[in-house]
């Protein structure tokens, strides 16, 4: 089987490419020719990866799984969210997105928040979403280490004294937002397909 990952995050694509079972064969959009952004114009991370997933199916015919995700912050009411790419600006700069929250939360006690992931699914036989959360805390600064990308700096999971960016990738994906997100997916849509 044959399938087509709706993003263009090299992070994200390595990611889930980690933990799909090898009988599967995964391409990215780009390797299907697509270069232009897909759309992602929704308020909400279950819009957006419905948008995503759907626009892939149509211009490829193979079913297309998306990946939107969003780190809420409980101190500000769940923010960023949907609007964590862009937190900072359009640039979608993830330092400039880590000093942003690092300055909301200056003096903040609270600092809970989670990760998550609403992942879609779309094949002949309609779409499917599957989500995937991690409950954490922002750290105070950086804790920089050598994986990960974008808020995983900063994010500690709950349990843990080390950032997701100080985690080997398998170790990440064992507790993460995407990982649960990817276990339901493979379970109530990838196999019943
Ligand atoms: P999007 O789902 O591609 O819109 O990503 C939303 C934002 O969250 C971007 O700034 C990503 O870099 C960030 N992001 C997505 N997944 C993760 C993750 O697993 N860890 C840290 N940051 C993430």
């Amino acid at each position: 089987m044959k399938i087509v990952l709706a993003t263009q995050n090299p992070g994200k694509i390595s990611e889930i490419q980690a933990l799909i079972p090898a009988n599967i064969q995964v391409v990215t959009a780009r390797e299907c020719g697509i270069v232009e952004d897909i759309p992602e114009t929704g308020d909400t991370l279950e819009i957006n990866a419905i948008q995503k997933a759907e626009f892939l199916f149509k211009k490829t015919g193979l079913p297309s799984l998306a990946d939107d995700t969003g780190l809420e912050v409980e101190h500000l009411n769940g923010a960023p969210g949907v609007y964590s790419a862009r937190y900072a600006g359009e640039a979608k700069d993830n330092n400039a997105n880590m000093d942003k929250l690092l300055l909301e939360l200056k003096d903040v006690k609270n600092r809970k928040a989670r990760f998550r992931t609403v992942l879609a699914w779309a094949t002949a036989d309609g779409t499917k979403i599957f989500e995937g959360v991690i409950e954490g805390n922002i750290a105070q600064q950086r804790m920089v280490g050598s994986y990960g990308f974008g808020y995983d700096p900063i994010f500690i999971p709950n349990g843990h004294q080390r950032s997701f960016a100080q985690m080997l990738p398998s170790e990440k994906s064992s507790m993460s937002h995407r990982g649960r997100a990817l276990d339901n997916w493979m379970r109530g849509g990838l196999n019943a397909h």
